[in-house]
């Protein structure tokens, strides 16, 4: 699909274009059921909006984002919708109002083209835990596709839409964007509100796009970013120019690789893919070194316990009473919520909410989650200093290729593990970028992840400007 970015010259010079992306998209989603990257395709509400969409651009009123083709995943509200975060819990509960984000897209006049698979509540790194059944990878047939905004990568990475938002509580859009060659931006915490967004560990979720490009997911980020009075975790700090930072290189940015990211199990293509990108970013006027952040075996305890923690705590409203899952034949309070939950969540969720509950019970709570929010802490002050040193941190996204489907969900511990490197930013707050860096041997997508300091999303979009122009 042309990126928006191109399609914008288009609309500038007052051409009508939308109708016939949405004709494009609908025999799309036709010639490929297997995909099941929308849940929800919005067949009533399309064509208005793309008649829209042109009228506006022949009239040469077109607002920042007219005609583009966005979805949204399944957890983001969007107001009269069903959404349903991909579990059998939430089927038939249709959103009050619309998220802050779907909002904003709205007013700068993107369509909004449907909903996306999701893993159940955004747990998973698979996308094989919704509801719905797993989604498919078009970039690499038989493998997952990253997890858990699985919906929102495949879309963009089919060339069905071009962008669309995901959550990222622990690395759920930079993995699908790094499995489907996709770019995907985690912003600040704070940068983009919370606000219609279906809590999983609110002290780490944030909404985040992936596009098809850097300069697309810059202007979708830059629509939906800013202060929000209905998120009062939402920062006033100015928004930046993020759409410009594209394209204005790397010279003179100090680049750290961190040591203890690049183990020697982990596949050399993964290591030759950073290796390449600090020689792509050398030539465009950085410099690179290797730095030491010895804290990366503690990232991903430390994220279970609070992520899981704040999940049991946020999910023990569905119990079916004011809304969720009902049975509407057990009598007793207690049974009714039990089988309620029971029928309503799927394993893995269950297998979340019994951790989470665990970590927080009278007895353990000072053992694991109270020690694992001090450590938080030093890892923040670590990534804070590291980040005082230089200006971005290099490091694989994921410590390996796409599983096959399936593969995962035999063997959680393995699925945990390919957080591993993505946490460190939800745990800190801190933007990070997945960045497609060309295939591996058997042709399977490869990607490497910045990081920055906080609100320095235009250092992150500067960086994979110059590696998307260098890589392609
Ligand atoms: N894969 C991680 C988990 O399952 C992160 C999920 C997310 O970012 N929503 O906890």
């Amino acid at each position: 699909m042309t990126s928006y970015s191109d399609i914008r010259k288009s609309i500038e010079a007052r051409k009508e274009f939308c109708a016939s992306l949405v004709h494009t998209l609908r025999n799309e989603i036709v010639a490929r059921p297997g995909l099941n990257a929308f849940v929800e395709l919005f067949d009533d509400t399309l064509d208005v909006d793309a008649q829209t969409a042109d009228t506006r651009s022949v009239a040469g009123n077109a607002r920042g984002l007219e005609g583009m083709l966005v979805g949204i995943k399944d957890n983001i509200l969007i107001r009269g919708r069903e959404c349903t975060a991909a579990s059998r819990m939430l089927k038939g509960h249709r959103a009050a109002y619309d998220a802050t984000v779907v909002r904003r897209l709205r007013e700068a006049g993107a369509v909004i083209a449907g909903r996306l698979n999701m893993d159940e509540f955004a747990m998973g790194s698979s996308g094989e835990t919704s509801v719905y059944g797993p989604t498919q990878n078009p970039a690499a047939e038989g493998r997952i596709p990253g997890g858990s905004s699985s919906g929102s990568a495949a879309a963009v990475a089919a060339g069905l839409l071009h962008a669309a938002l995901g959550s990222d509580t622990g690395g759920s859009v930079r993995q699908p964007a790094a499995c489907t060659g996709t770019i995907g931006i985690k912003p600040t915490y704070g940068r983009v509100s919370r606000s219609g967004l279906i809590s999983f560990a609110s002290s780490c979720d944030q909404i985040g796009v992936i596009a098809g490009t850097a300069e697309d997911a810059a202007r979708v980020l830059h629509c939906i970013s800013g202060h929000d009075t209905a998120d009062a975790t939402s920062s006033a700090d100015p928004v930046t120019a993020y759409v410009s930072a594209v394209g204005k290189g790397v010279q003179g940015l100090r680049i750290g690789i961190i040591r203890e990211c690049l183990p020697d199990e982990l596949p050399a293509a993964q290591h030759e893919a950073i290796q390449r990108s600090a020689e792509v970013l050398t030539s465009a006027g950085a410099t690179v070194d290797e730095i030491l952040l010895p804290l990366t075996d503690l990232l991903y305890p430390v994220y279970a316990v609070i992520a899981n923690a704040e999940a049991a705590s946020n999910l023990s409203r569905y119990n079916g009473m004011r809304y969720g899952h009902a049975c509407n034949d057990e009598e007793e309070f207690h049974t009714a919520v039990m089988r309620n939950r029971s029928e309503g969540f799927g394993r893995e969720v269950k297998r979340r909410i019994m951790i989470g509950t665990y970590v927080l019970s009278a007895g353990y709570r000072q053992q694991w989650f109270e020690h694992a929010a001090r450590l938080r802490r030093r890892i923040r002050d670590a990534y804070r200093q590291a980040l005082s040193e230089v200006d971005l941190l290099l490091l694989p996204v994921m410590p390996g290729p796409p599983a096959p489907l399936g593969e995962l969900m035999e063997d959680p511990l393995r699925m945990y593990r390919s957080d591993m490197y993505t946490v460190a930013a939800n745990l800190t707050g801190l933007p990070a970028i997945s960045v497609p860096a060309g295939r591996d041997g058997e042709g399977l997508p490869l990607a490497v992840q910045f990081m920055a300091s906080a609100f320095r999303e235009d250092l992150l979009f500067a960086s994979a400007g110059v590696l998307e122009g260098a890589m392609q």
